[in-house]
């Protein structure tokens, strides 16, 4: 076994040779056409359809010659290979490629600026790319508040980026000044027409940040994520009641900053949330907005990011991102992608456009 305590046993000399052999190793087995399946092909275990154990090979595949395997539970009995139903089921991009790729989400390219790198095409980095959000939807999940947690909620406008116009649930939003008519109410400010986002940090940096609803921050939307608090954590937050109810209701200490004043009775603040806020609203803005549809995603990756950061060197990053989600299952194909369900209802958000869209279209048809 090559671990850390055996290579402390060596002398310069045979570090110095070990070094050499995988230098050899490195540039004979990682080239541009290295596939992702290498890395995948030693570890296979488990039936990716059922997770039954009893697995037996079964030839090869006679295109690429890769091992196939049969899964030996009667009532499942499907073949498969190391890369069916993983992350790269349905991807062409080799190994290298999905490591530049992922670099450069890392450092927050532009899908076109993506494309010049990795030689995909736009659509395949925009494929790649909510590919790899999507691995990390249960990484939040995973992690779990405790000891100092601050809490609040932030909030972005519905963005219907990507949709087709004929699907729009709304009209075109109208520039500049004008009276307000039938077909167009005076409906500035509609607090439902923003999402709301929940947010928490804890002192260990581990991050909420969920897509909560529609329209003003209240207590049920703070307790759809009560299970991502651990039972000793300590809320800090503004002097809203919701949070404050929410605290109460599952039996966590508050530490409420009274309005006004930037410090709670025990001296703690939003800092880190705030923070957190500001980085959020940097990469809306740098994208210029994104898609409701793929929010989560974008959230999903900030927040990955920014843990991973705390704890690894700049140039590790994308091993570390690769090998998170290379045994990820995302059984997807790109068809998916454009119907990820919207994380809120259309039709509750704007309700009070519903009847006028009806009339319109009853008067077109
Ligand atoms: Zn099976």
């Amino acid at each position: 076994m090559l671990n850390k305590e055996f290579l402390d046993t060596l002398t310069p000399v045979e570090i110095q040779m070990v070094h050499q052999y995988i230098n050899i190793l490195f540039k004979n087995k990682i080239t541009s056409s290295t596939a992702n399946y290498e890395n995948l092909e030693t570890s296979v275990d488990e039936c990716p359809y059922c997770h039954c154990k009893h697995i037996v090979r079964n030839g090869h595949n006679n295109k690429t010659g890769r091992q196939r395997y049969l899964c030996k539970n009667k009532e499942c009995g499907h073949t498969f290979e190391a890369t069916t139903n993983t992350f790269f089921s349905h991807s062409k991009a080799k190994y290298q490629t999905w490591l530049t790729f992922i670099g450069c989400e890392v450092v927050g390219l532009s899908l076109r600026q993506e494309s010049v790198i990795t030689g995909v095409s736009v659509t395949g980095c925009f494929n790649m790319r909510h590919k790899l959000y999507n691995a990390l939807r249960d990484y939040q999940q995973s992690q779990k508040l405790k000891g100092t947690c601050e809490v609040d909620a932030t909030y972005v406008p519905i963005n219907l980026k990507g949709w087709n116009p004929d699907d729009m649930p709304r009209f075109s939003k109208r520039r500049g000044k004008h009276k307000p008519d039938s077909q167009h109410p005076n409906l500035r400010g509609i607090s439902h027409h923003k999402i709301c986002i929940v947010s928490a940090v804890d002192e260990y940096d581990h991050i909420l940040f969920r897509i909560a609803g529609l329209g003003q921050e209240t207590f049920e939307m703070y307790n759809k994520f009560k299970d991502h608090f651990s039972e000793k954590c300590m809320i800090v937050a503004d002097s809203k009641p919701c949070i404050a109810e929410f605290a109460s209701a599952n039996h966590l200490e508050a530490d409420i900053i009274p309005s006004g004043e930037f410090k709670s009775p025990k001296l703690n603040t939003l800092a880190a949330l705030n923070q957190l806020h500001q980085e959020f609203s940097e990469l809306i803005r740098r994208k210029h907005g994104v898609g409701t549809r793929h929010l989560q995603g974008y959230i999903d990756w900030l927040v990955m990011t920014k843990r991973l950061r705390y704890r690894t060197d700049a140039k590790k990053m994308n091993t570390e991102i690769y090998m998170n989600i290379m045994k990820n299952s995302v059984n997807w194909t790109t068809d998916d992608i454009c119907h990820i369900p919207m994380p809120i209802d259309l039709d509750e958000a704007y309700y009070e456009f519903m009847t006028d869209v009806n009339q319109l279209h009853q008067h077109i048809s």
